[in-house]
């Protein structure tokens, strides 16, 4: 079996009295997407955080491609090929869509930089249209696409994505998820943590159940969109 590039055993995480994530163990091998979705409040966000080295770990271990990663300071882990898109987007909206492209790029070698922008404006030629734009100026959805892209700068071993589709119109919803599947196709590794089940479970290819911190179904993602316990909990209505 491959060495899965993320692997996360027995993680804990804890705010104080509050256990967000009580020994939770999952993996994700080299280009998958995987999904993990739960409710509201059910350890999603601080599971991504954890590993992202932004949130406390209290118990467990975090491995990237088989190196423990846990108490890695936040700022050092982009440059060992973890990339976080966090909730909510958060482009630097002063600078242009160009800038923070490069921003993303950061830690890339020099020569390298223009192939990754041009690999980068193939998939979201909206961007280059765009990039000496202000991204404050960008509608929501190209907001987080910018967020993507930026984070594919760096040439990540892995993208950790947390409710992409958080307060954006449903057609755009379903135009961040098409771009998810084609990162899929080209290879790229996703983690996906997301509220909306149906989606997520459409784009992945496995996924993990979370309830109140923990991990409580994991399986094929067409096999979990089947389950008529995940409809009926996670599928809403709609
Ligand atoms: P959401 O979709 O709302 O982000 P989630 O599944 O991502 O939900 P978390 O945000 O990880 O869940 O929250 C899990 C639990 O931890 C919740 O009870 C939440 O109130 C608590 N929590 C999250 N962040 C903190 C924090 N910084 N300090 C204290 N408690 C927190």
């Amino acid at each position: 079996m491959r060495e899965p590039v993320l692997a996360i055993t027995e993680l804990t995480v804890q705010y104080g009295g509050i256990r967000a994530v009580d020994g939770a163990s999952f993996q994700v091998a080299e280009g998958e997407l995987v999904a993990i979705i739960g409710a509201n409040g059910a350890g999603k966000s601080s599971t991504l955080r954890a590993i992202a080295g932004l949130a406390p770990v209290a118990g467990g271990d975090i491995l990237l491609d088989g190196v423990s990663i846990r108490g890695v300071p936040a700022h050092e882990l982009p440059r060992r090929g973890l990339a976080l898109i966090p909730e909510g987007r958060r482009v630097f909206a002063d600078l242009s869509v160009l800038d923070n492209l490069y921003l993303g790029g950061y830690s890339r070698p020099r020569e390298e930089i223009a192939g990754d922008l041009r690999q980068v404006y193939e998939l979201f030629p909206i961007l280059r249209e765009r990039s000496h734009q202000a991204a404050g100026t960008l509608s929501g959805g190209e907001q987080q696409m910018l967020a993507i892209a930026r984070a594919l700068m760096s040439r990540p071993r892995i993208l950790l994505l947390d409710e992409p589709s958080l307060g954006l119109a449903p057609v755009i919803v379903q135009q961040v998820f098409s771009l998810l599947r084609h990162l899929r196709e080209r290879g790229v590794t996703i983690l996906l943590v997301e509220q909306n089940a149906r989606l997520a479970l459409e784009a992945a290819e496995r996924g993990y159940i979370m309830h109140t911190g923990r991990i409580v179904l994991s399986g094929p993602a067409r096999e979990l969109a089947k389950n008529p316990e995940v409809r009926e909990r996670y599928f809403g209505t709609a």
